[in-house]
Order: C-alpha cells, then sequence, then structure tokens
C-alpha cells in the first residue's frame, strides 16, 4: 500500500491515516503520496456514478487500513447528506461552456467536501482509539464553517473556532454561532485574522499542551482534504458528454492553492486534462508565480472574493515538490530561502498544463453582471473571478466554488438583486453561541482546558 512522505524529505515514510492525524510532517513539510497510483479506467471514462461510490473507488488507491465497507460508510457519512443529488453537478451554459456546482453541502461552499469527510474520519479515529480530541483552528470564513459543520454534535470531538470580531460576514459568522450543538465553541477575538491565526499557531507549537488537551488541526495542509477535492474533477469529467472530453480546461478560482492542486494530482493520475487554469483575485502572487516562476509574497488587500485573499498559498509547496522532481532536500532548501528572502525562485520553471488568470475588484463585479446578462446565471464573487479570459475553443469547467447567496452584499451591488437560500434564512431565526475572549493565548487555553472533551 503507498506510503506518505513529507515533501521536504524528512522522517521515515507514514501510513494514510499516519498522514491524516498528524495534518503537518514532523519536519514542517507538507505529506504527499511515495507514489501516484494511476486511476482506475471507470473513473477515466463512462459514465458518472453516485458521489460517495467514486469517492470510495478513489480513496480505495490510498487508504489501506480500512476495511472495504467502514471505508464504504465513511463516504455515504460524508456525501449522503448533501442537499442535491448529484452533490456536485455540472450545468452547461453554452457550447463547451459549463459550471460545476460545489456548493450544495451544508455550509454553501466547496470546503464541505474536505472537511465532511475530515469530520467523519476524525470521528472514525475517536473510535478506534478510544481518545477524545479537541480541534482547533483559526478562520476568515468558509474553512471555520465547513470544519464546525463537519463535527457538529460528533461524539468525543469539540471545535473550538477562532475569528475575528466583525472581520467576517455576518452570514459566515451565523453558520458558525447558530449551530445549537454543545460540542461547538465559535471565538470572536478582537483582532484580525492573523492574530487568530498565531493565537492558534502558539498553542500548537506547546507540545506539552498538544498533548494534554489532545488537540487536532483542521488547515488546508491535510492531505486528506486536497484527495477528497480530487474526486470531483474525476466527477465533473465523467459528467461531461463525450464530444467534450478532449481537451477540458478546469477554471479554479484560487487562494490557497489545494483545490487547483487538487485537479493536478488527479491530471497525474490520468484523468485527461488540457489545462488548468488558476483564477486569482488582486491578490495575484500564483498569477506572477506563473508567470515568471518567482514566488514572492506581498501585503494582502482586502477584496470582494475574500476567500483567496491570501499571499502565502501553504499547499505551493506540493507543488514545488514535483517541480524539483521529489526531491525533498531540494524543497527543504527553497523553503528556507523563503524564509530568510522572502521568496523563492524555482531555477529553470516550467508551468506545465496551468496558465493564470488575474480579476480585480471591477473585473468581479463586471464578469457576475457579464454572466448574468448572457446566460442568466448568478456566480458568487469567488466564482466570478473564473469567468475572466476564457479561451472559447476548448471545453472550459469552470468551478463554483461558494453559493452566490453566501455573498449577497457583492451580488447585489452587480445586478440589484440579493439572492436566498433556505439553509442561510433558517439560520436567521436561531439564538447565535459564542465565547468572545482577548486575544492572547494563555485565555485561549484556558478556555479550552475547561471546555476539552475528555478531561481526566
Ligand atoms: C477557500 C475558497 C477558495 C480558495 O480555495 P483554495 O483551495 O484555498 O485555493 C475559493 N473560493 C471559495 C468560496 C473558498 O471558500
Amino acid at each position: 500500500m503507498i506510503k506518505y512522505v513529507s515533501t521536504r524529505g524528512g522522517g521515515s515514510p507514514v501510513s494514510f491515516l499516519e498522514a491524516f492525524a498528524a495534518g503537518l510532517a514532523p519536519d514542517g513539510g507538507l505529506y504527499v503520496p511515495q507514489r501516484l497510483p494511476r486511476l482506475p479506467t471507470d473513473l477515466r471514462r463512462g459514465d458518472a456514478q453516485p458521489y460517495a461510490a467514486e469517492a470510495f473507488d478513489f480513496f480505495r488507491l490510498f487508504d489501506g487500513e480500512h476495511q472495504g465497507e467502514e471505508l464504504a460508510a465513511i463516504m455515504d457519512a460524508s456525501y449522503g447528506s448533501f442537499s442535491d443529488d448529484p452533490n456536485a453537478p455540472l450545468v452547461q451554459l453554452d457550447q463547451g461552456l459549463f459550471v460545476l456546482e460545489l456548493f450544495h453541502g451544508p455550509t454553501l461552499a466547496f470546503k464541505d467536501f474536505g472537511l465532511q469527510l475530515l469530520g467523519n474520519l476524525f470521528q472514525d479515529q475517536i473510535r478506534r482509539t478510544g481518545e477524545a480530541i479537541n480541534v482547533l483552528g483559526a478562520t476568515s470564513g468558509d474553512t471555520g464553517a465547513a470544519a464546525i459543520h463537519g463535527l457538529a454534535g460528533k461524539e468525543g470531538a469539540n471545535v473550538f473556532i477562532l475569528y475575528p470580531e466583525g472581520r467576517i460576514s455576518p452570514l459566515q459568522e451565523r453558520q458558525m454561532t447558530c449551530t445549537g450543538a454543545a460540542n461547538i465553541f465559535p471565538i470572536p477575538i478582537k483582532g484580525t485574522f492573523d492574530d487568530a491565526q498565531r493565537i492558534v499557531k502558539e498553542i500548537f507549537g506547546d507540545a506539552e499542551a498538544k498533548q494534554k488537551l489532545h488537540l487536532s488541526a483542521i488547515n488546508s495542509i491535510n492531505l486528506v482534504r486536497v484527495l477528497a477535492q480530487a474526486v470531483y474533477y474525476v466527477h465533473a469529467f465523467l459528467q461531461l458528454p463525450e464530444e467534450c472530453r478532449d481537451n477540458v480546461n478546469f477554471v479554479v478560482p484560487t487562494g490557497n492553492f489545494g483545490n487547483v492542486f487538487a485537479a493536478w494530482m488527479a491530471h497525474r493520475m490520468g484523468l485527461p486534462t488540457k489545462r488548468l487554469t488558476v483564477a486569482t483575485n488582486r491578490n495575484d502572487i500564483l498569477f506572477r508565480f506563473f508567470n515568471s516562476g518567482v514566488y514572492a509574497p506581498s501585503e494582502v488587500v482586502p477584496s470582494w472574493s475574500p476567500s483567496m485573499d491570501i499571499q502565502v498559498a501553504s499547499n505551493f509547496e506540493r507543488l514545488l515538490y514535483y517541480e524539483c522532481d521529489e526531491d525533498g532536500e531540494k524543497v527543504a532548501s527553497l523553503m528556507r530561502q523563503a524564509a530568510e528572502t522572502g521568496r523563492v525562485e524555482v531555477p529553470d520553471f516550467d508551468p506545465g498544463i496551468f496558465t493564470a488568470t488575474r480579476c480585480d475588484d471591477d473585473g468581479i463585479i463586471a464578469n457576475i453582471r457579464r454572466v448574468h446578462e448572457t446566460y442568466d446565471y448568478i456566480v458568487d464573487p469567488h466564482t466570478a473571478c473564473g469567468f475572466q479570459d476564457i479561451d472559447s475553443d476548448e471545453t472550459t469547467v469552470v468551478l463554483a466554488t461558494a453559493h452566490p447567496a453566501k455573498f449577497p452584499e457583492t451580488i447585489h451591488k452587480a445586478i440589484g438583486q440579493r439572492p436566498t437560500h433556505p439553509s442561510l434564512e433558517a439560520l436567521k431565526k436561531v439564538d447565535p453561541v459564542r465565547y468572545p475572549l482577548p486575544a492572547n493565548a494563555a485565555a485561549v487555553r484556558e478556555f479550552i482546558e475547561t471546555h476539552a472533551a475528555g478531561r481526566a
């Protein structure tokens, strides 16, 4: 069975479940499969199956530890609850132009695909080990909400999510604070997202606290989240009409590079893909990288697509690993260079099947308006970044990463309507529960100690 190694070459290979439980590798690198398996034929051609069945066939290639029945139950639990079937419908807007709707999960954004599965794998881990866990994370919106919905009501798990008070959208806050689940602790702090992130890092950095409190992370570097996202590229491809399968371009609104890296993995495993478009907003570090081979972060600027407001794309290190021909030492040296100089320069960089586009705030509004006028279809501000410079000679599949009803004000600016969704309307009737704390690690740690699951 496949083992998992660090992108920085340190430590010994670990199993699927070990890589899942650890999140980050001990040398600071990210886990990648030691070799990428080939997709079985029925995942490369033929017709789409029910989503959970495809997810099962895909994970069977990576997870050699669960019994078949156990894995099937985990996939059913993760993807059976999505409101619409299929989970990731492909909607045709025009000849050769499709939208892959990834917003039918509980929090109406694609992050549900990774975090529903993560939640069920955590529950499975609690059952196997008999040990409770406390999940701790910081969020600027979508990730925290999806993590909370992945774990709400699950026995043996408590979830502590820090977020900057007043700096996430009211609907995103409601998705975290209105679950009614006793094991969920949304914690607004006075400060920025970076402050929240720093507190989480400080607590994880304290080995004694981490062990004593059975802390687990949910961030986007967990390999399981990336693998879970690779499945919907397969699912999209199998929904394409036969005559559209020859030159497929997946367009991916990108922040942390997790989603588009998942596409690249599926491609490497044999999914016929001609091009992958990395669609950025005004925070265009990846756009600049794919045009120059130089990765140079600058200041994060707030935009109309907040979940893409990122300058350090954590999953980028996984691509570097393959760019460096799977040489962990080379990656480690590039990452040291990054820590010292603040930039990474890839020698003889070859973008391969990647291209990149950039869309500023005016472009987001213009794209929402144009797509609405032309196709009578409403895209959210993140998805709107994908409708930039589309090449009509290809089959283009734009990933719709969130439901437009999550961003009613931006949509209103563009087309004068405020889209709604029943699940968001229902939240407005529930009283929010939140636990405001001062922005310091000691206070947060003490709060976790008091409310932790599995206290001795
Ligand atoms: C997280 C997110 C993105 C960015 O995805 P990455 O995997 O970080 O590249 C895009 N759109 C929405 C709606 C998101 O929540």
